[in-house]
Order: C-alpha cells, then structure tokens, then sequence
C-alpha cells in the first residue's frame, strides 16, 4: 500500500481552497456528496465539447464514440465491484433509483404475506421504495434492531426469518453511525434461509472494497456523486439470473425489443433496465473517478480516512459534553454527535461560521434517531482529501461552539 500526499491531491480540487464566512472552507460533509476532482471535470466537459451525441441508436460516429464512452464505464465498474458481466450493470441516477428499481421490479415476484428484513440504520431510500411495495402488494417489513454502539443485533437478524422471508436490505456502510455491517454474513445468512439480498452501497463505494461475488451480493446499488464522480448517476448491480427473471422497471426507449401495438418485447440485459436517454456524458465520466481512485489505492484512502477518523474521535472526546453516535470496532469516517443540551441545527450554523461545513439533522434516517431517542445529529463525514489540520481546525471549531452555547 502506497502513502499518498494529500496536499498535492488537493490542487485537483479548487473548491478546497475557497473561502466561506471569510474562513477557509473545511469540507465535512463528504457523506452527503464529495467534491470532484479536475480530471473528472475534464472528462464531463470532454463529453460536451467532443462526442456529445445519443448513444446507442446512432451510426455516425459522434454516437458511436459516445455510446463507446458509456459502455467502457459499465466494463469499469463490472471490474471494479468484480461482477462477472457488464449484462449485471445497470445505469440508474443513483441509489435511490436503483433499490427503488429493485423493490418496484423484483418487488412484483413477491406475494402479501412474504416478508423483507430492513435494519433500523437504513437511509430512507432503503425504507420508503419497501413502504410502497407494502402498500402495492401487502409485504410484511421486519426491522433488524441495533447495539447502543451502532452495531447491528445479529441474533435478532438471525431471528427475524421465518419461512416467509424473501428478500433482506441492509446497508453496507451507515451513512450516520459509520458502521461498516459484516455483509458477507449477513448475505450466507440469509441465502441459506432461501432469502436475496440487496445492499445499500451509497456509504461502502468510496470507502471500501466491493465483491459481488466474495460476498454473494443479489443486487447492490451505490451512487457516483459520493465517490468523486458526476452527480446523477449511480449503478445498481443485479445477479443476471435474477434480473432475466424480473419485469421492465419503467418503459420507453432503448429497453425494448420490438414494440407493436398488439405487444412489445424487451431488450436483453443490461438494456431491459435502461429506458430514455440515459445520462451518457455522466456515465462516461463516471470511469475517470472510478479510475482516480484506483489510482490512489482503496487501502490507502482507507487508511488516511481511518487515521483521520480516529486523530478526530480522540480530539472530540476531550470536549466536555459532546457524544458520539456510532462506536462500532469496525467503522468508517463518519463522526454523528451532539454537544450537551445544544440544537444540532444551532452547533451546524455556527460551524459554518467558521468555515467548517458539515451536516445536521436526521440525516434520512429518522428510524434510527427514534432509536436514539434524537431529533437529529451533527454529522462530520471525510474524504480522501481532508487533512489532519483540517481535523485540529475542526475540533478547534467545536470547542468554541460548545462554549458558545453551554
Ligand atoms: C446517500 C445515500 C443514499 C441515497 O443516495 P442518492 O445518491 O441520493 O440516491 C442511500 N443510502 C445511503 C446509505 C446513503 O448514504
């Protein structure tokens, strides 16, 4: 594993030295959306200046170069999640879209009374799409509960089964409490009760290695905006056996075999999940931020994130007040907590202030601050690019703002 010197990286990111309320800017908000990185920049704007054309159905070249672009970002990421074809890549906006894809398409194999385990850590995009399946066709949604240190309760999971269960989704990385949920367990669980399992990947993509099939992933869905990418685009990841058997998600262009007035027949795989125009010159770009990090190493960004998760958790503890939400062993760089009595909305204004710029609120995951008995958290979620210094101008921050309003 290579080191990697963060503060020449920081050059490809202008935005990193702008200032806000006169202060430099200190960028904690990166579970929200990362920033982006000039050689992406480049390529959204090569896509606009050099090749834009519609893809798929051109032959002039401009469309072939395009849909070539688009298409080398789907054998990318084939290898970047390590799935064993591109027919198992399908472009959505993001996230959300794709487990919407999966509970609105694989959601009609399922019949009322069959039953889908969610965990009280999920995102809203991996309750509601469910909550409308249970209104559609009478599922029955079971709740896995957590530990007071964020870790999921795994003989509650285990005991949630029945022979009735079909479907688990669970995230892999909490975007609030940072848990990283050994998933490799939770999918041989599952599997061998006869359920499939979708993961949420949202929180995982920039942060660790991803095998679909090390893990034995059914579908896992992540977004590219959150890993230095384009925003409005995002993959879902289907097990192609799976995907051959379930219905279109939405119709129209590009998905379709033969359409007819008397019956229209669907495109084969990946292109059945693809309907309209695709955002092509997003897709494409897509590839330089999945190659950008590879090119600095997931173990080394790994690495500096945790060191930097750590120098901070230390820090923080030192300030009277202050708990963290979230404390499981295995957990990536994203710090929930609150200061005393102080409003979470009060702790993020004056932060931003002083230029520290993070997150506050229930953070789409109202379950889980019920769970917690809170209305909403701070939350601070770094990138490969923040740095130590930016922690000690964090925490120093901090220590005024719990003063401000003790
Ligand atoms: C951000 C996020 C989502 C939603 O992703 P979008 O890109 O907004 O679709 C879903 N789940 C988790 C855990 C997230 O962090």
């Amino acid at each position: 594993m290579k080191d990697y010197d963060v503060d020449a990286l920081r050059e490809q990111y202008p935005i990193l030295s702008r200032k806000v309320n006169g202060r430099p800017l200190v960028y904690l908000d990166n579970a929200a959306t990362s920033q982006t990185p000039r050689v992406v920049v480049d390529a959204v704007e090569d896509g606009y200046y050099d090749r834009r054309a519609n893809v798929h159905r051109g032959v002039h070249t401009l469309s072939q170069e395009a849909t070539a672009a688009m298409e080398a970002t789907r054998r990318r990421i084939k290898d970047f999640i390590n799935a064993d074809s591109t027919d198992e890549i399908i472009f959505t906006r993001g996230t959300t879209e794709a487990i919407n894809l999966v509970a609105s398409s694989y959601g009609q194999l399922l019949s009322e009374g069959d039953e889908v385990i969610l965990t009280v850590m999920e995102h809203h995009s991996n309750i509601v799409p469910w909550q409308l399946l249970q209104r559609r066709s009478g599922i029955v949604i079971k709740v896995v509960p957590i530990h007071a240190d964020g870790t999921l309760d795994m003989d509650a999971f285990r005991n949630l089964f029945t022979d009735r269960t079909r479907l688990v989704s669970v995230c892999h990385v909490s975007n609030v409490l940072g848990t990283i949920n050994p998933i490799a367990d939770i999918i041989a669980y599952a599997h061998s009760k006869g359920a499939v399992v979708c993961i949420d990947g949202a929180q995982a993509s920039p942060h660790v290695h991803i095998d679909v099939k090390e893990t034995g992933a059914d579908f896992y869905a992540f977004s590219s905006h959150k890993m230095y990418g384009p925003t409005g685009i995002g993959v879902l990841y289907g097990r192609s056996e799976l995907l051959q058997a379930m219905p279109p998600y939405q119709g129209g262009g590009e998905m379709i075999g033969h359409v007819s007035f008397k019956g229209t027949t669907w495109a084969d795989l990946p292109y059945k999940f693809e309907a309209g125009t695709p955002d092509f010159i997003g897709a494409a770009a897509f590839r330089t931020a999945i190659d950008y990090i590879d090119s600095i190493g997931m173990d080394a960004i790994a690495a500096h994130e945790h060191e930097l998760l750590e120098h901070a958790t230390d820090a923080m503890l030192g300030i009277p007040g202050l708990r963290i939400y979230g404390t499981a062993p295995d957990k990536s760089a994203v710090i929930s907590f609150l200061i005393g009595d102080a409003h979470h909305y009060d702790t993020g204004v004056l932060l931003d202030q002083l230029g520290i710029a993070v997150r506050t609120g229930h953070h789409c995951a109202q379950p889980l601050m019920e769970f917690f008995g809170i209305e909403g958290t701070v939350r601070a979620s770094f990138a490969l690019y923040n740095t130590h210094a930016e922690v000690d101008a964090f925490v120093a921050a901090l220590r005024r703002v719990a003063a401000m309003l003790a």
